[in-house]
């Protein structure tokens, strides 16, 4: 266990948030409602937090965020000098909050994902588990096209090695030394959900059925998805790359039959014109070294961002970190005291 026992933990919660102006009234409402049960029952301690991670929305989300704040001091949030996407807003989100977070839970700021859930994680928790999915095991709400591309994705991962749990997005408990760990993997798009289940720790699941957003839009369009799949193909897996050579082998066998055939037609005096074939083959190995090719290129292009080290983000503003630390004001003016002694 990260914490002693019956120590009551400091809870975390952080929400990714683009252009959610739509839901955040209605979402900000129920998970202080669930948080203040929670302290109430002394789950969590009183200082337990929500963390709203401003993506670069360019609607009134930073607006309501602050409002928020201003508002109950539970509310706090970070925000983004621009849009980064939502791994990076959960990967700020932990990064920020571990520093003081004895736990933290990831939630979309929709709610699709069945808040009420927290309970149960906090009580896995308390049982030992350093990390807790949150798993659909209904998405009768999601459409079809939406439903058949998250299967399909999830066979194809399967097939190819990569451990990742079927039907759990972002939403999940985690324990201090569960993200201490996490920010270890400093790659500059890291794949949350094929990493976690690399750490070990106890783990555990719980289910729910997905609910229909409550308000605004869907903040992933095919474009999006599409990027998030290669990411997570690409940056888990060389089967690709086996994939081509197993294929380049195949065709090379494929030729040496064509080589026989043509030493055979040759030695009884067969005469060939050869376009038909030499078209044939000229058409496909150029397009298959295309595609193998652009393969290579996509790795290639990933190990020249990775090696460049960039930062994964921005964060203009912080009033999650203030939020503690003008909480105790005595802490700082002792360090300082201390010094000017010495
Ligand atoms: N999100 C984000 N940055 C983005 C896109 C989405 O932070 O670039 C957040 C979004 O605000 C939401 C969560 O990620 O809290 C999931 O997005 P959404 O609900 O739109 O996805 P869906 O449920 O349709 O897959
Ligand atoms: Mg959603």
């Amino acid at each position: 266990m990260t914490m002693e026992k019956n120590k009551t933990p400091r809870l975390t919660l952080v929400v990714p948030c683009y252009n959610e102006e739509a839901v955040l009234p209605t979402s900000s409402d129920t998970l202080r409602n669930i948080m203040q049960q929670l302290m109430a029952q002394h789950q969590i301690t009183t200082d337990s937090k929500i963390m709203f991670v401003d993506d670069g929305s360019k609607d009134k989300t930073w607006g309501l965020i602050t409002q928020l704040r201003a508002s109950n001091n539970l509310f706090t949030g970070l925000k983004f000098s621009r849009n980064y996407g939502q791994e990076a807003a959960l990967m700020a989100g932990m990064q920020v909050a571990h520093h003081y977070a004895d736990l933290i839970i990831t939630i979309d700021a929709d709610l699709q994902d069945d808040p009420q859930l927290i309970f149960d994680m906090i009580a896995k928790s308390r049982n030992g588990f350093d990390i807790v999915y949150g798993v659909r095991n209904d998405r009768s709400s999601d459409t079809w096209f939406k439903r058949t591309t998250a299967q399909s994705f999830y066979w194809f991962m399967k097939k190819l090695g990569v451990d990742i749990v079927p039907n759990h997005s972002d939403f999940r408990l985690m324990s201090k030394r569960a993200v201490i760990a996490l920010m270890q993997y400093q790659e500059t798009s890291p794949f949350i959900r094929g990493i976690i289940p690399q750490l070990g720790f106890p783990t555990t699941k719980v289910y729910y059925k997905r609910q229909p957003r409550q308000a605004g839009t869907s903040k992933y369009p095919l474009r999006k998805m599409i990027r998030f799949a290669l990411d997570g193909l690409l940056s888990f897996s060389v089967a690709p790359i086996r994939a081509v050579l197993y294929a380049g082998i195949l065709i090379c066998g494929g030729a040496l039959a064509v080589f026989l055939w043509v030493i055979i037609q040759h030695i009884r005096g067969a005469v060939v014109t050869g376009w038909s074939s030499i078209m044939l083959s000229l058409w496909f190995l150029g397009g298959f070294q295309l595609v193998a090719i652009s393969i290579i290129g996509e790795y290639v292009g990933r190990t020249f961002t990775e090696t460049k080290h960039r930062p994964r983000f921005i964060i203009q503003t912080d009033t999650y970190t203030s939020s503690f630390t003008t909480a105790k004001p005595t802490m700082a003016t002792f360090h300082f005291d201390h010094q000017s002694v010495k």
